[in-house]
């Protein structure tokens, strides 16, 4: 059929231009697809969806997702990335690729919370049951693994709370005992250690089985993407987690993905400008009233800041490294109103979750109901969260100090 004999509705599907090849620009294009077009029956037939040598459908890829899987694997130093839809889902599909019926996972104390929710409720539904461990006692996690026990979740520092556990050492154990470790890497975000190379020699032999990694907080950088990346250096592993994401029919939008790609180039300059000023912060708080205690892992007096000092501390010119988050106990002479007026008086932190984007947040938390034990290192008295965005640091010292009146 000639294409003229063709009505306009068809000729504007079927178009014939095409632009001429050799377009080149600093951001990679945004290739949109469900549906991916084979040129014949064989090439159809053929195309392999499970790695990285053509395109089949949307959910497996498309230009623009293989190139952030790349960059994302490049970040954390590993070898293959799955995207999925949030960093919940993330930590969701690990789970539930590598759990099945009778098989133990043990979490940290201070894990993300709805990590431990998710356990709780659709794992142990599934047969998976759980422990919770210490993050700071070694000992502990050692003596929790059994013969059942197929994952440890690590996660360095723990939410909310920031203590630093000894990595290195529970990579270590799960290693001799064979068991595997997936760790939460959103803090460290592939900037303040190397999840696939812990003893920093480039020999790769200290190394997380996996890294989920929140891309909602400091790849996004703009609080305005939910991602997830699943970051692998072991073929077979990464092949039974991308059969998990193909059966829980897992994909992330061009228009998210491209979000993420603009945001990377400048992921290590944001990471240090929200680190050094969560570090003035915290430092300042230390000496307020109504604080009686500040978790920075970079702070000496910060549970696990030994363990800090050993992964992080070479980064920055010996500086270390560490993300825009801390955390704060209000002295438990002030009751619950009164913290609330404090996290309401302030005007530049806002009341919102997550963290890693522009805008400075807060979120006080009651900490009794989130661990199985609070941790005798915590001061009594409540938790508040500060997530230090790209303000002036001056500017949110002084937004602290004005709120801090209310324990005058
Ligand atoms: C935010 C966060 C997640 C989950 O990311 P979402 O994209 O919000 O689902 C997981 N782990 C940690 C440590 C986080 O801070």
């Amino acid at each position: 059929m000639n294409p003229t004999d063709r009505t306009l509705a068809t000729r504007l599907i079927h178009h014939a231009y095409q632009p001429p090849e050799g377009f080149a620009a600093p951001q990679p294009a945004v290739h949109k697809a469900s549906t991916v077009v084979f040129p014949n029956v064989a090439a159809m037939r053929a195309r392999e969806w499970k790695d990285k040598s053509g395109y089949t459908y949307g959910l497996h890829g498309t230009p623009t997702t293989f190139i952030l899987e790349e960059r994302l694997a490049e970040l954390e130093g590993g070898s293959q990335c799955l995207l999925v839809p949030s960093g919940l889902a993330a930590i969701s599909t690990v789970s539930l690729g590598l759990l099945r019926a009778g098989d133990e996972v043990l979490l940290p104390d201070n894990a993300y919370g709805p990590n431990k929710a998710l356990t709780e409720s659709l794992l142990a539904q599934f047969g998976v049951r759980h422990a919770v461990y210490d993050p700071l006692d070694l000992a502990d996690l050692a003596q929790r693994i059994g013969p059942a026990t197929r994952l440890v979740w690590l996660e360095a520092p723990g939410s909310v709370t920031l203590e630093f556990p000894d990595l290195l050492g529970q990579v270590r154990l799960c290693q001799e005992r064979g068991v595997l470790c997936a760790l939460d890497n959103t803090w460290g975000a592939g900037l303040a250690f190397a999840p696939f190379d812990l003893l920093g020699d480039g020999s790769g032999s200290l190394a997380v089985d996996v890294s989920a990694h929140a891309l909602t907080k400091y790849p996004s950088g703009g609080g305005d993407v939910l991602m997830g990346s699943i970051v692998t250096r072991n073929a077979g592993l990464h092949l039974k987690l991308k059969l998990a994401h193909m059966h829980l029919g897992l994909g992330v939008g061009a228009n998210d993905a491209e979000g993420i790609l603009r945001a990377l180039p400048s992921i290590g300059l944001r990471y240090r400008a929200h680190d050094v000023s969560a570090r003035t912060l915290a430092r300042w708080l230390t000496s307020q009233p109504g604080i009686v205690q500040v978790l920075h892992p970079a702070l000496e007096a910060s549970p696990g800041h030994a363990h800090w000092q050993a992964l992080c501390g070479q980064a920055n010119a010996g500086e270390g490294a560490a993300a825009g988050l801390f955390s704060v106990v209000i002295d438990p002479v002030h009751p619950q109103e009164r913290v609330d007026a404090f996290c309401d008086a302030l005007a530049l932190f806002k009341l919102g979750y997550s963290w890693g984007g522009p805008m400075s947040l807060v979120v006080p938390y009651d900490i009794a109901t989130m661990r199985q034990q609070v941790p005798a290192h915590l001061a009594p008295g409540t938790v508040v969260r500060f997530s230090v965005g790209l303000e002036d640091v001056d500017d949110l010292r002084r937004d602290i100090a004005q709120a801090l009146k209310v324990f005058a």
